[in-house]
């Protein structure tokens, strides 16, 4: 359910209404737009009476909510949502451009990539330290050390840091991390969505289960917003179909289709999306001409050598070449700006 006020509604009857909400068991989250402020209430909604909240003075409103998802629904927050990631936006007005390895291998390896993906324009570093791997006896990441080997080279380039969590007994060894990733195989990893989103406020940068539906997606983004984090970033890196030409099968329409229907932002993974790195130019143009609000590229400073997804991986030097056409992309669709992407 959601209430919208009137415009100008007095503070303080709005907060009686707040109050009045949590008596009843539900939690409303005020979304205050230039246009229209929105209550969204979260919770068992069976027994509020919309003709009740409609006589209040403060009241427009009242619109029953279909979704299941209600925290990352654009009904709940109409704006975009703008996330703070380490100092960089994504979301919004913000454009974000997330670049690196698929694991970090070394600490001169890592640092090298950051040097240069961050002389490229990129605004935040990946690398894979906890590293989800089909086989058991593929490299499985360098673990904590690897984190270690983030740090430095986020305090040598200023980057901030994305990496993945599989596990939450790992989670104390984050603190230096800005964006925490969960991926694709962990999407409806219930319990870690619960633990991410009760334990910390840092973004989560949730990639999209390669057999899962937008619906799905959202609702996995609810569950860490139900927990208490509100800072949620989609990934799109494909799904699974019966095509073999490409690593997986990217519909792009969903970033439209996610943005539609929520207010949380998008990125597009074109690297796990098509698992070759010639693909991977065109593919993240067409991403940023859709309107996606960022994307994370896998580079690599010598891709036949690496210990993981080296057939996907960017040079530094492709990497610029696309950076460089984003960069006309979003001056053709009026976003770019001065500073940034
Ligand atoms: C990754 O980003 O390194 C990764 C493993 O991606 P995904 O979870 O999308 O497969
Ligand atoms: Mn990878």
């Amino acid at each position: 359910m959601i209430i919208l006020l009137k415009k100008g509604a007095d503070a303080h009857q709005v907060e009686n209404l707040k109050n009045l909400l949590r008596s009843r068991g539900v939690e409303p989250h005020e979304s205050v737009g230039s246009m229209q402020t929105v209550i969204g209430c979260v919770g068992d909604v069976a027994h509020l009476d919309p003709g009740i909240l409609e006589a209040l003075d403060v009241v427009e409103q009242v619109q029953r909510v279909q979704e299941p998802y209600k925290a990352a629904n654009r009904k709940f927050h109409p704006a975009d949502s703008s996330i703070d990631c380490g100092g960089t936006k994504i979301g919004g007005d913000g454009f974000g451009v997330i670049a690196g390895p698929c694991s970090v291998e070394s600490e001169e390896q890592i640092v090298a990539i950051a040097k240069a993906v961050k002389a490229a324009g990129a605004t935040l570093l990946r690398g894979g330290a906890f590293k989800p791997r089909t086989s058991p006896y593929a490299f499985q990441g360098l673990g904590k050390a690897g984190l270690d080997m983030l740090s430095t080279a986020k305090r040598e380039t200023g980057l901030p840091i994305v990496t993945e969590l599989m596990d939450f007994a790992d989670f104390d060894h984050f603190g230096d991390v800005d964006v925490i990733q969960i991926g694709a195989r962990n999407m409806q990893n219930f319990n870690l969505l619960k633990e991410v989103g009760a334990h910390t406020k840092k973004p989560i940068l949730l990639k999209c289960g390669m057999s899962a539906t937008l619906q799905e997606l959202l609702m996995s983004a609810e569950y860490i917003m139900a927990s208490g984090n509100e800072n949620v970033i989609l990934c799109e890196r494909g799904i699974r179909t019966f095509e073999t030409a490409l690593r997986n099968t990217l519909d792009l329409g969903v970033v439209t289709v996610l943005k539609h229907l929520s207010h949380l932002p998008v990125v597009v993974d074109p690297s796990h999306a098509t698992g070759h790195a010639y693909m991977v130019d065109s593919v993240s143009v067409a991403a940023a001409a859709i309107g996606a609000d960022g994307l994370m590229i896998e580079v690599h400073d010598n891709p036949p050598q690496a210990k993981c997804d080296g057939a996907q991986s960017q040079t530094p030097e492709m990497f610029a070449k696309t950076m460089s056409k984003i960069k006309d992309v979003r001056v053709l669709v009026g976003k770019w700006k001065e500073g940034g992407l």
